[in-house]
């Protein structure tokens, strides 16, 4: 899996470009003030990108939407219960059926909690791609969900704690304990050190 991570202020939203290497296709997650560093990435790579993914509508992790749109010419997914913003020009997640971008499938959960329709993706290699067993294992894109040694805030419109912490312990917490996760902000964790160490969530 090619996987590209930039930040920059003043935010220091995490946006993501995920790639597939055996067929150059890919996925850019949440483009927001840095997106001339994601769309770098794209062509370093020398990327197809087909979606352009966003596990949710607060604003950080949408200021680059217009423009990576404009650059890369893919559709914009995103939750229907996230859609004040972008009703008119998104598609929206629904079903069960994964995205998928070359030999990499995406699963979209809605975890709900800090805004209505926030989603995680559970990213991986499909394994009826028929290739070797790398990269098969999901790793997860969690949004303002679930953080290194936090969680997200339930203060926004929309916010609300119970239904976060549900959604972490039913939807991320099922996931192996060597899962990796990265975060809408700051440093990639495991589904295991949260479990166990997260003081919001540990007891
Ligand atoms: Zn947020
Ligand atoms: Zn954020």
């Amino acid at each position: 899996m090619i996987l590209e991570r930039r930040a920059v202020g003043p935010f220091f939203k995490n946006g993501f470009v995920i790639g597939c290497e055996d067929t150059r296709q890919g996925v850019v997650i949440d483009p927001g003030d840095d997106v001339d560093e994601l769309l770098a990435a794209v062509a370093h790579h020398k990327l197809t990108i087909g979606s352009i993914l966003l596990t949710h509508a607060h604003l950080d992790h949408v200021t680059g939407v217009a423009q990576a749109k404009h650059a890369l010419g893919a559709p914009v997914w995103l939750h229907k219960d996230d859609n004040s913003l972008y009703e008119h020009v998104v598609r929206f997640y629904q079903g069960q059926e994964p995205l998928r971008f070359g030999n990499y499938q995406v699963r979209v959960l809605h975890t709900p909690g800090h805004c209505p329709g926030g989603v995680c993706l559970a990213i991986a290699k499909d394994t009826t791609a028929g290739k070797e067993a790398k990269d098969t294992k999901e790793i997860l894109f969690v949004g303002d969900t679930l953080f290194a040694g936090s969680i997200g805030r339930t203060d926004l419109p929309g916010g609300n704690i119970d239904t976060l912490l549900r959604s972490i312990r039913t939807v991320l917490f099922a996931f192996p304990d060597d899962t990796i996760v990265w975060s809408g902000h700051g440093e990639q964790t495991t589904i295991g050190r949260e479990k166990r160490t997260n003081p919001f969530l540990i007891g």
